[in-house]
Formats: C-alpha cells, structure tokens, sequence
C-alpha cells in the first residue's frame, strides 16, 4: 500500500519595518512640503495589504525620517528589531527613503552575518498617497519576494533592494536616479530577481543561505574621511583632509581603474598617513569597472604604498564596511585583510 505523506506548507510570515521616506510621506497643504505621516495611513492606503496569503506584522519608527537624516544609530536599532524577530518571521521589509537606501543595505549587510532569510528595503518616487505612486507595486511585490519559499524555505537570504520591478543585492547598488521610477543601478552585480507577470530569480547569483546563526554587529565606527580627486586638487585642501583629526580611514575616489596623480606631495601626504596606520582604501569615480592597482603608473605608486584596492566595491559599500571593520577595533592587517575579501558579496574578486 503506498501512503501520501502531504506536508502542510506553513503560510510565511513577513515584518514590516518602517522608517520613513517618500512612500509614506503626505504633502503639507500649505508649505507643499513633503512631510513623513502616521503608518497606520500606509495601511489604509494599500486595502491589498490585507487580501496577502502571509501573515504580515508591522514595527514603525516612532518618528519616521527622511532618509537624508539616516545615521548609524538607526542600523543598529535595525539590526536589533531583525535580531529580536528573527525567529518569528520568514521574511522582512523595510521601508525605507531611497536617498540613502543603498547605505542601508549595504550596512546591514555587513552587520547581518550568516543571514538565512531575507531583508529587503523598498520605498517609492512617489508618495503612496499620489495616484501615479510607484509606492504600491514596490510594497506588495517586496513583501511577495520576502515570504517566497522553495521547498518551505525561504528562497532568498541576504539583504536586498526591490525597486522599480528589480531585485537587487543592496551592497551592489547606488541611487542613480531622483526622477525616475527606476532609481537604483547595480552596475557589477546582475539582478537577482525580475517582477513581470511572474517574478523571476537569477537563482545562481542569490547567495546561498547560511547553515550557521545568525550573528549580529551592533558597533560601527564612522571616523572616516572621503577624498574624491579631481585634476587641481590642491595640495592645502588635500592635506587638511588627509590629516584631519581622528580620523581612522581615508577612502580615496580616484580615476578610471584605480589612478591617481603621481605628484610627489600627493605620494608623501599618503605615505605619511598610511605609516600613521590610517586605512587608505582606493575606490574608483567610474559607476562600472574596477580598481586594479598597477595597471597603469598612476596606479603604481599607491600599490607600492600600501593603498587598498577597492576593487568593484560602490561608494556605499566601501563607506559601510569600513565602519564596520573600524568598529570591531580590529588590528590594520586585520581590517586591510577583510578590506580585500568578499564578505556579503560586494566586491567580486
Ligand atoms: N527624501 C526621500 C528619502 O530618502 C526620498 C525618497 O524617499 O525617495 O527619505
């Protein structure tokens, strides 16, 4: 006699975490200022919310905020309401400003290690509350993706964008756009899933979940300095920056693969920083490519100096994983050592 073994599969069960920005943001009658409303509103606006086969919970920031004021005191409450929920849900959205949503993601990627389950950020161009709201479509498919299971287990696990019918991973993208729908750009990494009348996933460019637990980051250091060169960058200027007082990293935006002017005062000022044991981690301007120290001369000389190679990392990602090496009071080798591996997937080696 054979026996059907029928496993109920379990309805996935998604939290809601909301931040602020445009997609819950009403217009001030009289300033005609974009100003953050109560998330109950959210809820009313979008009766599908409740038609969902998944149990959705929903945590909202007290005070919601424009995510121009996003801080890294906010990822650390982030990661605590994820930690502190882990268990209980499948899945979680947050909603979020898209100014700043590529620094979320890719903060919390990093502070999220050995994640089995998904955190997707999403927001809108446009308040949900506007008939033409691209707030709607992005809210319902990001918790879709976030409660999706394959063999009832959940079929992403790492910390992505949704926006605009794409699934990217967070760490790998950056804000292109402040007109269109279609704001963020993941130049070196492809998407990892499409939204058409069926979503499809890139499932060999998903990471693979992670047997371990989960483990959570909650120090961040932000001590550090950005220097974006430009032809004429002044020695002065430089300098002030380079030296600024405190600082524990320096990320260098440099030219095309990674060069950099090879003026002798411009080599001293780094040479001096670096044997301070300042990080100098070497980014490049380009959206796409990669730093690769040596290629040319105008590369060379910081190879020979000790300048981190950023290799394919955004702006954001560089800025995010240096607070969080810098936060660990790790040793220089020790943070120059992860510097240049893939830790979450953000730079390919
Ligand atoms: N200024 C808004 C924010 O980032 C823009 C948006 O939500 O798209 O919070």
């Amino acid at each position: 006699m054979t026996f059907l073994i029928m496993t109920k599969l379990k309805k996935s069960s998604v939290l809601l975490i909301y931040t602020g920005g445009t997609i819950g943001m009403m217009q001030d009658v009289v300033t005609g200022e974009l100003k953050p409303f109560d998330f109950k509103s959210l809820t009313k606006q979008i009766p599908e919310l409740n038609k969902f086969d998944i149990d959705l919970s929903s945590i909202s920031f007290k005070e919601p905020i424009d995510s121009s004021n996003m801080h890294p005191s906010v990822w650390i409450e982030l990661v605590k309401i994820i930690k502190d929920n882990y268990k209980k849900h499948d899945g979680f959205v947050i909603l979020h400003g898209s100014d700043t949503m590529s620094f979320t993601a890719s903060a919390l990627s990093f502070m999220l290690e050995n994640l089995s389950k998904p955190v997707i950020l999403t927001g809108s161009q446009l308040p949900i509350g506007i008939i033409r709201t691209d707030g709607k479509e992005n809210l319902i498919t990001a918790i879709e993706i976030a409660g999706a299971k394959e063999k009832n287990k959940p079929l992403v696990s790492e910390v992505c964008i949704y926006f605009e019918y794409k699934l990217y991973r967070g760490n790998r993208t950056f804000k292109y756009n402040s007109a269109h729908f279609d704001a963020f750009k993941s130049p070196n990494y492809p998407a990892l899933a499409e939204a058409g009348v069926d979503i499809k996933y890139n499932k060999s460019a998903l990471l693979k979940p992670s047997t371990k637990n989960l483990k959570t980051y909650s120090e961040l250091d932000n001590d550090i300095a950005v220097l974006k060169l430009f032809p004429g960058i002044s020695k002065k200027i430089t300098s002030a920056i380079i030296n600024s007082h405190g600082v524990k990293a320096i990320i260098l935006e440099t030219f095309g693969a990674g060069n950099a002017t090879t003026e002798t005062w411009f080599t001293n000022e780094l040479k001096k920083a670096i044997d301070k044991g300042i990080i100098v981690l070497n980014i490049t301007q380009c959206l796409e490519g990669r730093v690769i120290q040596g290629k040319y001369e105008t590369s060379s000389h910081l190879k020979k100096l000790g300048v981190i190679s950023g290799a394919d990392m955004t702006f954001e990602s560089a800025v995010t994983k240096l607070m969080f090496l810098l936060g660990q009071k790790l040793t220089t080798k020790e943070i120059t050592k992860s510097l240049l591996k893939d830790l979450r997937g953000e730079l390919t080696l």
